[in-house]
């Protein structure tokens, strides 16, 4: 089954709009057990649409179209489809009472152009809008006309927040009646940090060649501070291959592999707290908080998070913290020592189980021969003692942050899961 995804807007292919569809889409699809083959994205401009319908039409089961469904002039997908399709748009009173309630309901005046968005092409089921006023459509494109077989084109509004749900309660029971399964796939993803791309791949490709050679994918994704391993397996024994797989990976670098599919590790780090009933705070300087900001977009967090304190001048490392001003004259603020006796000073001061503090150098100024642009300080302190790495995240300040967060939450993870408390 071939299945491509339109984008129509200008404003996705100016940059303005990220255009998230493609993402949200193609992971929905491939969640169901559909693999989308195709993405393309294509201006407003008649022709361009017009030519991306078309071929994708001509070469596909199912194609899904976003955007140009709305009541300005650039809203044109539905009357171009129409002509092209040689269909006639009847006006549905039935969409336009819709509209005008939602808008009575609101105490707003209705909008022109509001009649353009109930005009129907002949034969299209219409997807209704809870969540706005252009209703989605659905259109089987007789064989013969661009391909010999029949396809089906489905148009959905450009704003995310109808496009979704009307997806999910509209478009998912189509494509179950339509396009029953006989191949379902298996996917998933082995989320694995503190180890680099080529690395994990040295560690399992060799190990994972007889799945791969009888039809298992394998792919990697690199991300800032992560590495994703991706199986797919396909028809009656994928999900066999991918568990086979999974458990192959877990006994190769499992100390490596925080989570699965949408797991994030501040996630795993708070389940693990609250797991073991411990408490954590934070002393942050080059980070400014993006650690505890981190901790607390987990629902939960409150059972588990103390206090995070951001440190930013020596005096607030000095008051705060309780860092001696000896220590910072003689090794500097960026230091092991500094690092040391700010996690010890925080989990001291709030009483948490466990401390992590970072001092860093993020850059672009301010580096040394000793201490280049990069250089961080995480410390850990726990019940059992505190630990402090060195560690070299030359970046722009945001992935700095970012990789330095991902460390610091790592290395609690791994005395989360070495402590027997
Ligand atoms: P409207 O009634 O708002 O005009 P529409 O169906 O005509 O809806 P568009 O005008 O193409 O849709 O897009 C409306 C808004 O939806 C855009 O401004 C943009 O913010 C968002 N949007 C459109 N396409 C995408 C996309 N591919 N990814 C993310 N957001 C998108």
């Amino acid at each position: 089954m071939n299945i491509e995804i339109l984008n129509t807007g200008s404003e996705l292919l100016l940059g303005r709009v990220l255009n998230t569809h493609q993402q949200w889409l193609c992971r929905q699809m491939a969640d169901l057990g559909y693999v989308v083959e195709r993405q393309v994205a294509v201006p407003d401009t008649a022709l361009d649409i017009v030519t991306g319908v078309k071929e994708a039409l001509s070469r596909s089961d199912l194609v899904i179209a976003t955007g140009g469904l709305g009541p300005t002039s650039d809203d044109r997908t539905r009357d171009l489809v129409a002509e092209m399709l040689g269909r006639k748009l009847n006006l549905d009173t039935s969409i336009v009472q819709g509209i005008q309630a939602m808008f009575a309901r609101r105490n707003r005046p209705l909008p022109p152009g509001t009649e353009v968005q109930a005009m129907v092409p002949e034969g299209a089921l219409v997807l209704v809008n809870d969540f706005g006023t252009a209703p989605g459509l659905a259109i089987q494109v007789e064989a013969g006309r661009f391909r010999a077989k029949m396809s089906w084109l489905i148009m959905l509004p450009g704003p995310p927040r109808e496009l979704r749900p009307m997806f999910t309660s509209q478009v998912v029971p189509l494509l179950r009646r339509e396009f029953p399964l006989q191949d379902a796939f298996v996917c998933r993803t082995l989320k694995t940090t503190g180890i680099g791309e080529s690395w994990v791949e040295e560690k399992i490709d060799g190990p994972l060649k007889h799945l791969t050679t009888a039809g298992l994918e394998l792919g990697y994704c690199a991300r800032i501070g992560e590495v994703d391993v991706r199986f797919v397996g396909h028809g009656s024994g994928g999900r066999t291959q991918v568990e086979e797989a999974e458990a192959t990976v877990r006994a190769l670098i499992g100390n490596h592999v925080f989570g699965i599919d949408d797991d994030q590790l501040e996630q795993v780090v708070v389940q693990l707290l609250s797991r073991k009933q411990k408490k954590l705070a934070f002393a942050e300087s080059c980070t400014g908080g993006f650690i505890a900001n981190r901790i607390t977009n987990v629902s939960g967090a409150s059972e588990v998070f103390l206090a995070g304190l951001v440190t930013y001048s020596n005096e607030a490392k000095e008051q705060f913290l309780g860092v001696q001003a000896a220590t910072i004259a003689a090794h500097g603020a960026v230091s092991e020592p500094t690092a040391r006796e700010m996690a010890e000073g925080a989990r001291n001061r709030t009483g948490a189980d466990y401390a992590i503090s970072v001092t860093g150098i993020a850059g672009p100024s301010g580096g040394t021969d000793d201490k280049p642009v990069g250089t961080v300080f995480i410390a850990l302190a726990t019940p059992e003692g505190t630990q402090v790495k060195k560690m070299l995240n030359a970046f722009d300040r945001e992935t700095f942050k970012y990789v330095t967060s991902q460390q610091g939450l790592e290395m609690l993870r791994q005395a989360l899961l070495a402590s027997r408390q």
